[in-house]
């Protein structure tokens, strides 16, 4: 047991319960929206998201990772007012998206440490909110390096404050790996660390690379059906259960109650089914029907992320 941050104040991790470990509230641009009044409309997305938050708990579901970083458009008030409103338990994120922004580069990592570790001790933008998962994220440039950069920054706050870290990767240029390297640098216990959107791929040797090494690994894009079909993502899971990696895969689905990089219609044509409550209605029933047990499927949503949070201040 041990108490971590939530966005509504301290949460006892024996009371995670079902824990969707990959989601986001929203994400949109804060320069568009300064921009550009019509961007978001604050209010019809807060009553939006409210009504999907409470959908995933009317199905079981008490606790919702928000992995969305500062870079793409965090916004504490909105995550915290979906939270209370929709009595979920709920846990933002502190860190970077992999965008190579120009503000970033001339920083030094011990800089960009200062600043964000307020987030996770004193509180995000001026709240009492403080953050409770580092994000990092590597995608198809690799490890640049201002993407070395941005994974030493979440590495070294998460040995200076005993917070996981949880990465968004491209699993088809194997980029996962790549992170695993920069956090072993950077001595980093890879046990404390889930890499991301390792559900996109069937190459099950290649997630047990990731997998050897310790780290969690996230299953957490179903409903993203056009990059692989809930049926062989489920496929994969059932073999990496029959292999002995329970213990460290975590279920979610990337999911946004709004995402401005595409027109709200376009993304629901793409994919239909990417909400919160589809892992409760469609997945588990599929992993049963794949023949991954019940006490499996609990390992995966309840135990897994429980041990993800918990191990504070191991170093
Ligand atoms: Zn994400």
């Amino acid at each position: 047991m041990a108490k971590i941050n939530g966005v509504l104040g301290e949460i006892d991790t024996a009371r995670l319960g079902f824990t969707l470990m990959h989601e986001h509230i929203l994400v949109a641009n804060w320069a568009m929206r300064q921009a550009f009044a019509g961007w978001l409309d604050r209010e019809a997305h807060i009553r939006h998201a409210v009504g999907e938050v409470r959908a995933a708990k009317e199905r079981g579901v008490t606790t919702l990772v928000d992995l969305t970083p500062i870079n793409l458009g965090r916004d504490i008030d909105i995550i915290r007012t979906v939270a209370e409103r929709a009595e979920v338990q709920v846990i933002a994120a502190t860190g970077f998206y992999w965008t190579e922004e120009p503000w970033l580069q001339g920083w030094e990592a011990d800089r960009l440490v200062e600043l964000l570790i307020k987030d996770i001790t004193h509180g995000i933008q001026g709240t009492s909110a403080k953050a409770g998962i580092i994000k990092c994220a590597t995608d198809r440039l690799g490890v640049t390096e201002l993407n070395r950069k941005l994974l030493q920054v979440a590495a070294r706050l998460h040995r200076a404050t005993g917070v996981p870290i949880s990465t968004h990767t491209d699993v088809h240029t194997q980029t996962g790996v790549a992170q695993q390297d920069v956090f072993a640098e950077e001595g980093v216990d890879l046990g404390r660390v889930v890499i991301g959107h390792c559900g996109d791929t069937e190459d099950v040797e290649h997630l047990e690379k990731i997998l050897q090494r310790g780290s969690f690994i996230g299953m957490d894009r179903f409903g993203l059906d056009f990059m692989l079909p809930m049926e062989k993502r489920v496929s994969v899971i059932a073999e990496l259960c029959r292999r002995g990696w329970v213990g460290q895969l975590v279920l979610s689905h990337d999911s946004c109650c709004h995402i401005d990089w595409f027109p709200v219609e376009m993304v629901r044509q793409l994919a239909p089914r990417w909400t919160f409550r589809h892992i409760p209605d469609d997945v588990i029933p599929a992993l049963r029907r794949e023949g991954v047990t019940d006490e499996h499927i609990r390992t995966m949503t309840v135990d897994n992320p429980r041990r993800v949070f918990e191990r504070q201040g191991a170093y």
